[in-house]
């Protein structure tokens, strides 16, 4: 599916960049926030965007602020972000919104392992809202650090302030258990299996999407249900970077 979509949506930049309007003092280029709407009506456009509320949050969270210079941010395509690690595409960020909106809900606590760039958790601070939580785990300290001067400049700085979103150096792969239970995780890179303290942190009702496997991964959906109970299914293809340890990371070929 990455791959259709990859070629459907891959005009983005192409088109966004030459538009321009016209206005009664003049004809002006469109701005970052043009390009940004124009991404995320595209995502509407080939139904990857069905929800409402995603598509706000993805109109306010510009991710112009969040790739680093050089790159081309509404690409439908990964960008690199130093480390050996990849923004993910716009298409994933969405599909990724629309299989969790309902675990995302204000008041929602959700973690974003993997958090790189910090585009998606300070999405999910926007939609959980200043009585909920959004938090990042990263273990690249300079990611981090650059993660939260991005979000300094985006809608969702005032969760920063205001603490409802948080972005922590550690190793995902234990997750953040200070503030569990989460009703929503998400994981941004790829582990060999899922790991056990993640589902332990999942709190009954909730949800995590982690990509799962090596060179090929699927894309699961796990659901806790009340009971406690666990059902996992495959939503699709993905390839993202692994979910490893640091060394392995900085090391990798
Ligand atoms: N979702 C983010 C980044 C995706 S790339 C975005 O779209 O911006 C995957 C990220 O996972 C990288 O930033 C990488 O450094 C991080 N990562 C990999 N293994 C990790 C681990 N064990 N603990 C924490 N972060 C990890």
């Amino acid at each position: 599916m990455e791959e259709v979509l990859r070629s459907i949506l891959s005009c983005f930049s192409s088109r966004s960049r030459s538009r321009t309007r016209t206005q009664s003092h003049g004809l002006w280029s469109s701005g970052a926030s043009d390009k940004n709407k124009s991404m995320v009506e595209q995502l509407q456009r080939y139904g990857v965007i069905r929800s409402t509320k995603v598509a706000e949050v993805m109109e306010a969270i510009d991710r112009g602020l969040f790739v680093p210079p050089g790159g081309s941010p509404y690409h439908d395509s990964p960008m690199p972000i130093g480390y050996n690690a990849t923004i993910s595409a716009p298409h994933m960020h969405a599909a990724c919104l629309e299989l969790l909106e309902k675990n995302l809900q204000p008041g929602m606590r959700a973690l974003d392992v993997g958090s790189g760039t910090g585009y998606l958790t300070a999405c999910f601070a926007l939609m959980v809202g200043p009585e909920g939580r959004a938090v990042g785990v990263e273990h690249i300290p300079e990611l981090v650090a650059t993660s939260t001067e991005n979000i300094k400049k985006s809608a969702a700085a005032p969760h920063l302030n205001d603490g409802s979103l948080s972005i922590h150096v550690s190793d995902g792969r234990e997750g953040w258990p200070e503030l569990a239970p989460y009703e929503a995780i998400h994981v941004g890179a790829a582990a060999p299996q899922i790991p056990e303290a993640l589902i332990e942190q999942l709190k009954p009702g909730g949800r995590m999407v982690i990509p799962v496997g090596t060179v090929f991964q699927e894309l699961k959906v796990v659901d806790k249900k009340l009971d406690g109970t666990v059902s996992i299914r495959d939503e699709t293809s993905v390839r993202y970077v692994p979910l490893t340890s640091k060394d392995a990371q900085l090391h990798a070929s």
